[in-house]
């Protein structure tokens, strides 16, 4: 594994992290959260209904990126968490939270 890729990589990751972070916690504090629903018309809900969906993705991209910088510390960041072949460099620079190589993902996908 490339040193300098490893290292992007974890400034992307960490960069990345900051900001889901503090999405969600800006997220918690958000005002039409905090008052009551009595008097919420039916788009209000809806709306806060994609932010529910908005935030669980959010949070599942944190736990990869969160899975990602362990990999790194773990020394085994760059392979491919299915068949534990080399992750293609272009993949790692394009998601360096990708956990499985192209052609497993294709794979999970069909
Ligand atoms: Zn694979």
């Amino acid at each position: 594994m490339d040193p300098t890729l490893v290292d992007q990589a974890r400034h992307t990751l960490e960069a990345e992290r900051e900001r889901i972070r503090l999405e969600l916690s800006e997220e918690v504090y958000h005002p039409h959260v905090a008052h009551g629903a009595q008097t919420a018309a039916a788009s209000e809900v809806s709306e806060s209904q994609r932010g529910q969906q908005l935030r669980e993705r959010e949070e599942l991209h944190l736990t990869q990126i969160e899975s990602a910088i362990r990999r790194i510390e773990a020394g085994t960041f760059g392979l491919c968490q299915t068949c534990g072949k080399p992750i293609a460099p272009e993949r790692l620079e394009a998601l360096p939270w990708a956990q499985d190589c192209v052609e497993c993902h294709a794979k999970k996908r069909r």
